[in-house]
């Protein structure tokens, strides 16, 4: 349960829900920073700033600056080698006097382009180490001409690392029976072979503890006279001088706290950097998801454990976010009207719950994104990930909205509703009311789909074993598109046209029948739960639907579409696979959940799968996308005191990395 890394779909639209200051905003921000290799840079507007207090602002400040300064722990923890070469490539970059305009020049930017936004020599999804362009001599000459004292002294080992492919290769290497550890080139353990780390916390780990600290989570493990150690990441230990700027930042925003809870959540994190007990970050997570009162919020830590081959260390990151009010308004009343969902739905009342609370899950607006949060960031977060904290002092769950509108907004005019939907008028639906309908539909997903339903008495609650996840998905997903389309939205003021729905109805069918085998290898299945789960969801509502053509796949000019022809009866038909999927999940009915996902959910269509591949490529969108923070500048008064802070939208992305490694480089001096 942790961060859903999720790739947003290309080809979205624009908001309903937009605040003035948004309007304003996207008027003059010009999205797209730049475009390399595999990769599209955007920047992010953070409505509402402007309209936060004072103190709130020094607040967002003070904690934005404690997020930059932990940015070369994650570069060490990717590579040892990295901040190294980091360095180097800057230099070279900055100190460069041939013609920028040269064949080697732009191969050199581009890998330069690469690192950064890899946060090292890896590239930040496929874990594969980026292929320099450039030629070995051009990079000697560019070597030998930096001023001496910004020479590495081990210019054969970082030669090495650039040039030889076979040298630290993989990030993180997941391949069963070999040693991980020593086949990955992450800095998180030295010198150790992946046995000696798994019997070394199997001796520590108490097995019967039902309360147990995240072993590992914020240590290295490495090997001292022979015997396997594990090095702390905290004040006076590894990566001191980062953390002591983080701390002494967080002890300026302390003051700033809008109340007593988020004093005790800052300080408690201050401690646990002091200290780094994980004991301590126990005590922390338990302060911060129970602070659901301060509008200002913030990660910042060892969170994520997605790049330890063994699943225990976790990378440093920080998020720092206040609440966006109109669209938590949003989620508020969707949760407040949980009962009424519930009664209503279309599944059999012996599998409805009687009761019902809807989760409210927050939206924020992001300030500043950090560590493994930048620049290639997501788009949710579901914290913290300690199983016993989560169950006894619940989760916080919130959704990023402005990053998912300047993605939304970014993707205007990149071609792709033009090429996958031909009607002009589904166009225009799809400009106004896709956004708002998306966020809907993940609203009522994640406040009602999840929560909804029951378990007859006696079932066992894994009985759909490994189909469970996209049967899961599948629930809440159908229970948010049967409810996009009903007149309730409207009496609640969610939205304001009765048609809004044919939008997503129809962006979900095109996506669940073709455009997301763009992210599916030639040859390949699906395997992903939420892509699975939209593939059967589809397919299953265009075989019920085929004899009286309620959705069909038209060939027009030898390409594939979507043809919707009729909406209220996609509604009930898909009101109908609820109720089935209710059903299978109630009785714990295995045999049938296996059925449906292996007859709608893996299989490719190896023509179609070429096809979209193939139109996918006309297009120019970028497989991946990150960001380029905002910038946040103190205003002084006379005698030197913060009075305000502005932000501002217009640096771009190599001049803002050069600007953190001269600013915010605490280990590389
Ligand atoms: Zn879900």
């Amino acid at each position: 349960m942790t961060f859903f890394k999720t790739i947003a779909a290309a080809g979205l639209a624009i908001a309903l829900s937009s605040t003035a200051a948004f309007a304003k905003q996207q008027q003059k921000m010009n999205y797209v920073v730049d475009r390399f290799a595999d990769i599209e840079v955007l920047r992010y507007p953070v409505p509402g700033f402007e309209e936060l207090t004072p103190d709130q602002k020094k607040l967002v400040y003070y904690l934005t600056e404690a997020a930059l300064a932990g940015r070369d722990i994650l570069w060490d923890q990717n590579n040892r080698y990295n901040l190294q070469l980091r360095s180097l490539l800057e230099n070279i970059y900055t100190n460069y006097k041939g013609s920028r305009e040269s064949a080697d020049f732009k191969a050199f930017e581009k890998y330069l382009k690469q690192v950064e936004f890899g946060n090292g020599i890896h590239h930040h999804y496929s874990m594969d180490k980026f292929t320099p362009e450039f030629s070995e001599s051009f990079f000697d000459a560019q070597v030998n001409a930096l001023p001496k004292k910004s020479r590495p002294t081990d210019i054969k080992t970082l030669k090495k690392l650039i040039f030889d492919p076979s040298f630290m290769a993989k990030k993180v290497n997941q391949a069963e029976g070999e040693d991980l550890i020593a086949t990955s080139a992450t800095n998180l353990y030295e010198g150790v072979s992946q046995k000696e780390v798994e019997d070394f916390y199997a001796a520590i780990k108490d097995t019967t503890d039902l309360t147990p600290v995240s072993y590992g989570l914020n240590r290295r493990v490495t090997k001292k006279n022979g015997k396997v150690i594990e090095q702390t990441y905290r004040i006076g230990g590894l990566y001191s001088p980062a953390i002591e700027r983080i701390v002494r930042n967080l002890s300026e925003a302390v003051r700033y706290a809008e109340n007593e809870k988020q004093r005790s959540v800052i300080n408690s994190l201050i401690k646990y950097y002091t200290t780094g007990e994980l004991k301590d970050f126990d005590d922390y997570s338990i302060l911060w998801v129970d602070d659901t009162d301060s509008r200002v919020d913030f990660i910042n830590g060892f969170i994520e454990s997605y790049d330890d081959p063994l699943g225990m260390t976790a990378n440093w990151e920080s998020i720092v976010n206040f609440k966006n009010l109109d669209a938590s308004h949003r989620t508020e009343v969707i949760s407040g009207n949980a009962q009424w969902f519930e009664s209503n739905s279309p599944v059999d009342p012996r599998f409805r719950k009687e009761k019902v609370k809807g989760v409210t899950a927050k939206v924020i607006t992001a300030a500043i994104l950090a560590g493994d949060a930048y620049p290639s960031t997501p788009i949710g977060i579901n914290l913290p990930n300690a199983n016993w904290i989560r169950a006894a002092h619940g989760s916080k769950s919130v959704t990023l909205e402005n990053i998912t509108q300047a993605y939304d907004e970014a993707s205007h005019g990149n071609g792709f509703n033009e090429e996958f939907v031909p009607d002009e008028k589904m166009r225009a639906l799809m400009d106004d009311y896709l956004f708002i309908t998306d966020n809907l539909h993940t609203d009522l997903h994640e406040c009602l789909g999840h929560a909804s339903g029951r378990l007859l008495p006696g079932v066992d609650p894994d009985a759909l074993k490994a189909h469970g996840s996209t049967l899961e998905e599948a629930r809440a997903d159908l229970f948010a598109l049967y409810y996009l389309a009903d007149p309730k939205l409207i009496e609640l003021g969610l939205l304001d046209n009765p048609d809004a729905y044919k939008a997503q109805y129809y962006k979900y069918l095109l996506n669940g029948l073709m455009t997301q085998l763009m992210r599916i290898e030639p040859g390949k299945n699906v395997e992903e739960a939420h892509m699975r789960n939209r593939k059967l969801i589809s397919e299953w509502v265009l075989e019920k639907g085929a004899n009286d053509k309620t959705v069909e796949l038209v060939r027009e000019n030898g390409k594939t579409y979507v043809r919707i022809n009729d909406y209220p009866r996609l509604r009930e038909l898909f009101g109908e696979l609820l109720a089935e999927i209710q059903r299978i999940k109630s009785e714990g009915d295995y045999e049938a959940g296996r059925d449906l996902v292996e007859k709608y959910a893996v299989k490719v269509d190896p023509e179609l799968h070429k096809e979209v591949l193939d139109r996918y490529s006309h297009l120019s969108i970028a497989p991946y996308r990150g960001f380029v923070n905002p910038v946040y500048t103190p205003v002084r008064n006379d005698a030197g005191e913060i009075i305000d802070i502005t932000v501002s939208y217009d640096e771009d992305f190599i001049p803002q990395m050069l600007r953190y490694s001269r600013d915010y480089s605490p280990l590389t001096r």
